[in-house]
């Protein structure tokens, strides 16, 4: 894939419009979330350039800054239930924006849960899933998916496809059939979600971050279970924005990789 997107047309677009675009197309206000949803810290008025990247951190910072982006649109940002303090790390990132004139917006559950841009959807998508149904409840919201696999789907060859289409090395609990019908995806830490998989009679349960709690009751649920990483099955939604606008703006954009290996 492509990891930069570069359109030409209008060099640069506001950065309210942009908000309120990614805002609208998102559907922030409709969702509820822990994260605060939206620009988290204000920057340039007129933005050149957009990057992407899961994790707000200071090296997605630096690399967002280096490579000149005017905004960076981040899965997991810094305010989480509302910010009671500008000391220490915080203080260090906020600073480090406001000083770069780098705006910061983040979108957590609504691009986790998005019907075509979401994590999930797109999941979905690499592993051919059809007959899509709402699955995954966290913190009341309904964030993931189940569907169909393709006729003759197999444990191992989902496993590969993951690997190579998310260069993710996986964790595999395999204590299920080898083959495969019905799949459930939850992006990132849906490891409390597998109790859901194992009532609704899935037989593989892929999600991103491991879970030990997690083993002893997929092998007494006789369930396979994928861990294909928190950091990689989060990336697909940000890039997907990428995309979105660059097409709708003419702006480049660029994912910033910065892998956690978890
Ligand atoms: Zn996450």
């Amino acid at each position: 894939m492509n990891r930069k997107n570069r359109p030409s047309g209008p060099k640069s677009v506001d950065r309210d419009r942009l908000c309120e675009f990614l805002s609208r197309s998102l559907d922030l206000a409709a969702i509820n979330d822990h994260s605060c949803n939206g620009l988290q810290v204000q920057g340039a008025a007129r933005v050149r350039r957009v990057g992407l990247a899961v994790d707000a951190c200071m090296e997605t910072f630096r690399l967002a800054a280096a490579r000149s982006c005017g905004m960076l649109v981040v899965h997991h940002g810094i305010i989480w239930g509302g910010l009671k303090n500008i000391t220490g790390r915080v203080y260090t990132q906020v600073r480090y924006l406001i000083e770069h004139d780098l705006n910061l917006f983040a979108a957590h559950l609504p691009l986790d849960l998005h019907p075509t841009l979401g994590n999930n959807a797109q999941l979905a998508r690499l592993l051919g899933l059809k007959a899509l149904k709402p699955f995954g409840v966290y913190k009341g919201v309904t964030i993931g998916c189940e569907g169909r696999a393709p006729s003759g789907a197999t444990r191992g060859a989902l496993v590969e496809r993951l690997r190579r289409r998310l260069d993710a090395a996986c964790t595999v609990l395999p204590f299920g059939a080898e083959a495969v019908r019905r799949v459930a995806v939850v992006s990132g830490g849906g490891a409390g979600e597998l109790a859901e998989a194992v009532d609704k009679g899935i037989d593989c349960y892929v999600t991103g971050e491991p879970s030990h709690e997690n083993y002893h009751v997929a092998r007494e649920a006789g369930i396979n279970v994928v861990y294909a990483g928190h950091y990689h099955t989060e990336k697909a939604g940000v890039q997907e924005i990428g995309r979105l606008i660059a097409t709708t703006f003419g702006i480049e954009t660029e994912f910033l990789d910065v892998p956690t290996a978890i």
